[in-house]
């Protein structure tokens, strides 16, 4: 293979940018389309999460790609949850039993910059803002772009296209469009809202390295720190139904619903009103694909592959996790049709089981955290983990040790979780 082998990278999200970094320390030359404004220029739309949980496996991905470094200073440790109980009383039930088992609670807009910092300053990189990816060609062997400052469409070169264009991916839908992919999506019938907890004289007014829970049992309100001392709140409601986003249609419904729910956090939310109207209603669910990739032309990767929900706070580090494995299978092939089918038949055991852990995980928060038989096997679970290592919480397996896969994971059980 010749050092400028070329390679197409449509999305430069999380996925999309550590990509080209580990690419381009391979020797490849890789263009990246982006269909957003250039984040380190524009503000970044922030339709989801303005912050999210960093585990071991994402960043044994920063790490491979040699930029832990620079985003280390960006991340707040979180060392367990802090569940808040309706009667007021919280308390902190730690993630793991090793000091070093924490999780980083760390602001996508700013780990989005980064990467694509460190991505730009490679020569072999050629990063295109404002570029969105419509679909395939007719002959189906390279992708069609809008630029949109110009409104002109092109094509990209006929080169292997990693698409990591996010849930939405308009490459999958291309690949599905050919039978190529095919396709369940999924919608979990909760949606999400985001909002805030503002510092209190540049601090933080809960306790900062936790990651703060406040279970309902069907419904939750979870909150991660940030840097500048506030926190970014998530709220997980049903769509529809008692206690569901449909019953909160006025100011006076949120005040009653918070202060019934939620008294703690609502003292800690003076623009909750204004926040709730203003803020979108996320969807959340899951996409299952089979089919990844058209030969060697494209491979779906990240969520475009398989998009799951929020709730073990996996998704990006699931992301990262392709970027490594795929990036280590191109160590030994450059075959691409070869190591595109590889990645699908060994990942997608993996993203399939996390898939189904992130949903198991959104009862486990919600309502489990509260349960004192939970509690007692946790307790007991960590108890065994101390005496031997070997005996490993399931959730401490997804979040503390990538070296095992997820699939083991979730084959290995239920221990403590
Ligand atoms: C509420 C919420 C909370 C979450 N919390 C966590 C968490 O705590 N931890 C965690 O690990 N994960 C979390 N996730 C999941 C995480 O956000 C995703 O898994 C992750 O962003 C996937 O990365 P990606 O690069 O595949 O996709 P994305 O980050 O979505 O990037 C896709 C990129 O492609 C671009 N793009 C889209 N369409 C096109 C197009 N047609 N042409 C060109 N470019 C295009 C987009 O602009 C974007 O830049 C959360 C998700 C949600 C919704």
């Amino acid at each position: 293979m010749s050092a400028a082998e070329h390679v197409n990278i449509i999305g430069a999200g999380l996925a999309g940018s550590l990509l080209a970094i580990l690419l381009a320390r391979r020797g490849l030359r890789v263009t990246v389309y982006e269909k957003r404004a250039d984040p380190r220029r524009a503000v970044v739309d922030s339709g989801r999460s303005i912050n999210l949980a960093l585990a071991a496996r994402g960043i044994r991905g920063l790490e491979r790609a040699g930029v832990f470094d620079r985003v280390m200073p960006l991340t707040i440790p979180m060392r367990g949850r802090l569940v808040h109980e309706h009667d007021g009383r919280a308390e902190l039930q730690m993630y793991g039993v090793r000091p070093e088992e924490v999780i980083h609670s760390v602001s996508r807009g700013a780990l989005n910059r980064v990467l694509v910092e460190a991505a730009d300053e490679f020569e072999s990189v050629e990063l295109r803002f404002e570029q969105t990816a419509l679909g395939l060609d007719e002959g189906g062997h390279a992708v069609r772009l809008r630029d949109e400052s110009t409104g002109r469409v092109h094509t990209a070169d006929a080169v292997p296209t990693i698409a990591t264009d996010g849930g939405g991916s308009a490459l999958r839908h291309a690949l599905e469009a050919r039978g190529i992919a095919r396709v369940r999506e999924e919608l979990l019938d909760h949606d999400y809202k985001e909002l805030t907890i503002p510092a209190v004289d540049g601090g933080h007014v809960l306790e900062p390295n936790a990651l703060h829970i406040w279970p309902r049992v069907g419904f939750m309100l979870i909150a991660l720190p940030n840097l500048d001392g506030s926190f970014t709140a998530t709220l997980f409601l049903a769509k529809r139904g008692a206690n569901g986003f449909e019953q909160l249609k006025t100011p006076a419904d949120v005040a009653a619903f918070f202060a019934r729910e939620f008294p703690s956090a609502r003292a800690l939310m003076p623009d909750l009103d204004h926040e709730f109207f203003e803020n979108p209603q996320g969807l959340l669910g899951t996409v299952y694909t089979d089919g990844w990739h058209a030969g060697g032309d494209v491979l779906l990767l990240g969520d475009a592959a398989h998009a799951i929900v929020p709730f073990h706070g996996q998704g990006m580090n699931c992301a990262f996790e392709d970027c490594v494995e795929l990036d280590r299978m191109l160590g030994e092939s450059r075959d691409w049709a070869s190591v595109f089918a590889r990645f699908e038949r060994e990942r997608k055991p993996n993203t399939d089981a996390i898939a189904a852990m992130a949903l198991e995980n959104y009862v486990e928060m919600r309502a489990a955290v509260l349960d004192p038989d939970y509690q007692r096997k946790k307790k007991a679970a960590e108890a065994k983990e101390k005496a031997d290592p070997s005996v490993i919480p399931r959730y401490s397996m997804v979040m503390f040790h990538p070296e095992i896969p997820y699939a083991d994971a979730l084959a290995r059980g239920r221990v403590g979780h």
